[in-house]
């Protein structure tokens, strides 16, 4: 999963699960939990007598899709889960408020039915003899604030939220026949194997339960199926929804782009472990920013003019490469602990550094490969990355593994001073500084003949398999990079990521040819992200991130802001006296960047005016730094190993 912006001081981001036609599970360690929830119950839906469901997408342009089951049952009590752990979100993210007007019945009598007064998830339903089937319907309400699934010309299916299913069984041994109902005229894209189509009804074949949920389906007016890649009955492809036909009109040099991340991919992992893949993309503001991992799959989501615009593409050029990674690193490889048997049974997330911190590392490298974004570009994108990590003040308290553990419900922490809790972002972006760190010890260490790639190639790659998952541990992961190189890895992990550390990792920048400065210049992917979110990044300088309208977003502890007594919420309406927040033309200051970039020479402090709900006050920042950004200068005469790890295989 994948949440934006990543180097801001508060964001958004999320990712999901794994399966293709041939799911089969390795190594597999269910999590040992008393009592409920387990997957111990034989299912009753098996290859023979499937469970099906038919969703009826018809009405999706007005948020509302009906799924209608037939689940076999006995006799006597029965309970029916609702999917409430969803795989690549890594959370109790399951949204039951979106389920709806929920009837039970069995040979056309309606059935009574109770929630489970403690876990909410649960429906009881008393059996009665003679009925080896239900008939379960309901509607799934697809739109709420923050989690937008359909528009006037768009719909994104996730499977988890359509169904209910046999409680405590193991959604591996759960058969389901799926089928969808789409909207006249519309087009889908999915990985769910075996579609045929008949008018606007789509039959998928037999899959288990646990393919289903890994196996999204998007569809809609506006769309573009591109071929990326096909080898030996192998393909990939992406397909492209969009909510307004002219974000289809996708330059040639974008498209190729795209293209060549397949072949990077391969060669960065050595083999693959997926027949077909699907990157499923909507380009919708209404739907916002996210990308979710599948096996052979990802269901990504970007803003309207996302293939259309450069800037869009520095920023978050990185959201399709992440997905796609983690079929490898996240599906094929996944962490015993985060492995569990079915959407009831808890995930823990303590390996998310290497599942999401790694793959960060990993998808920015491939879309710089890939030429997405330009090799040269990366120092300036890496500053970005360490300054944010750097200047975060909750690190003096709080350790990565910390953010990893709590994950399920660090996702969905909103609230003001992110930066005193941290966020589930700074896995993402500190794990690519401590993955970085690690490939230059590597190339470092064996004079350029090793690097991270050698490693990707034992822990993820050949042979080729179909989808499958074979998980791992923390002592294996340091025994395959012993393996690469000889390095007391447990001891590294164990000061950057096992207990608290004020600084990141930094010796990779010095290592690669590279220092980090701070200078009056704009840092270009600060500069980029903060138009893609209306926001002005002062956390250098003054220590503080605004909104578009001088809204104080985050304030950094320690600095003159914060001393000034500046808190989130107050929103800026004067500088020196001078009205904030009217039109600046292009080229020039603000009134606050013009005070912060002549304080030097000012006599008095910059004097701010806030308003915050129907309360004014003066805050007065004692400060003559002027304005700082970060940015990474070459070391003389030490050679740019960044350019040679950015560089297309
Ligand atoms: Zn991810």
């Amino acid at each position: 999963m994948k949440r934006f912006p990543l180097w801001a001081c508060v964001c958004v981001a999320m990712a999901l699960a794994c399966a293709g036609p041939a799911l089969s599970v390795s190594s597999f360690t269910p999590p040992a939990i008393e009592g409920r929830p387990e997957a111990s119950a034989a299912a009753l839906a098996t290859q023979t007598n499937p469970m099906t469901l038919l969703l009826d997408a018809r009405q999706a342009s007005r948020g509302l899709m009906s799924a209608r089951l037939t689940v076999p049952v006995k006799a006597g009590d029965f309970t029916l889960s609702y999917p409430k752990w969803i795989p690549g979100e890594h959370g109790p993210t399951g949204p039951l408020h979106d389920l709806a007007s929920l009837r039970i019945s069995a040979l056309g009598r309606a059935l009574p039915w109770s929630r489970d007064a403690t876990d909410m998830y649960s429906f009881h339903i008393s059996v009665p003899s003679g009925v080896d089937r239900l008939d379960v319907s309901f509607d799934v309400l697809l739109n709420a604030p923050g989690d937008v699934m359909s528009t006037k010309n768009i719909a994104i299916v996730n499977w988890n939220r359509d169904l209910l299913y046999q409680a405590d069984t193991d959604s591996h041994q759960v058969f389901v026949r799926a089928g969808i109902l789409l909207p006249l005229g519309w087009d889908f894209a999915s990985a769910l194997p075996g579609a045929r189509r008949d008018g606007n009804r789509v039959d998928f074949a037999q899959t288990s339960l646990a393919t289903l949920v890994d196996s999204p389906l998007d569809c809609g007016s506006y769309v573009k199926h591109i071929p990326e890649w096909s080898h030996d009955g192998a393909t990939a492809q992406l397909d492209v929804f969009a909510d307004r036909p002219q974000d289809l009109d996708i330059p040639e040099d974008v498209i190729n782009a795209y293209k060549a991340t397949v072949p990077q991919a391969l060669a960065l992992y050595g083999a693959r472990h997926w027949e077909v893949y699907h990157s499923l993309l909507t380009l919708s503001d209404a739907i916002g920013t996210q990308g979710i991992e599948h096996h052979q799959s990802s269901d990504d989501r970007a803003a309207d003019g996302f293939l259309v615009d450069e800037k869009r593409q520095l920023a978050s050029g990185d959201l399709l490469t992440h997905e796609f990674s983690h079929s490898w690193n996240g599906k094929y490889r996944r962490p015993a602990d985060l492995t569990t048997p079915n959407f009831q049974v808890p995930m823990r997330t303590d390996l998310l550094w290497v599942y999401e911190g790694m793959n960060q590392y990993l998808g920015d490298l491939l879309s710089f490969r890939a030429g997405i974004r330009k090799p040269k570009e990366y120092p300036e994108y890496l500053a970005a990355l360490y300054a944010s990590m750097d200047y975060e003040p909750g690190r003096e308290t709080t350790p990565l593994i910390d953010l990893t553990t709590s994950a399920p419900y660090l996702y969905q922490a909103e609230g003001d001073y992110a930066s005193l809790r941290r966020t589930a972002d700074d896995f993402y972006t500190e794990g690519e500084l401590v993955w970085l760190d690690v490939d230059t010890i590597i190339r470092e260490g064996t004079d350029g003949r090793r690097a991270i790639d050698d490693f990707l190639h034992i822990f993820a790659g050949p042979p080729t398999t179909a989808a499958m998952t074979a998980t791992y541990t923390r002592p294996d992961v340091e025994r395959l990079l012993g393996s690469v190189m000889p390095y007391d890895w447990h001891g590294f992990f164990a000061r950057y990521v096992y207990a608290v550390s004020l600084h990141p990792p930094t010796d990779e920048l010095q290592r690669s040819g590279w220092k980090l400065v701070y200078s009056p210049k704009p840092n270009e992917f600060i500069e980029a992200d903060g138009a893609n979110n209306r926001e002005t990044n002062l956390w250098y300088s003054i220590g503080l991130i605004l909104e578009e309208d001088g809204t104080v977003r985050d304030v950094r502890r320690g600095s003159p802001a914060f001393a000034a007594g500046l808190a989130p919420g107050t929103k800026i309406v004067a500088v020196n006296g001078q009205a904030f927040g009217s039109d600046v033309p292009d080229g020039e200051d603000d009134p606050l960047r013009y005070a912060i970039r002549t304080a030097q020479r000012a006599r008095r402090p910059i004097a701010l005016l806030g308003q915050r709900s129907k309360w004014y006050g003066t805050y007065d920042i004692a400060y003559r730094g002027g304005l700082r950004y970060p940015h990474l200068v070459r070391i003389a005469g030490k050679p740019d190993m960044l350019a040679k790890i950015m560089a297309p295989r």
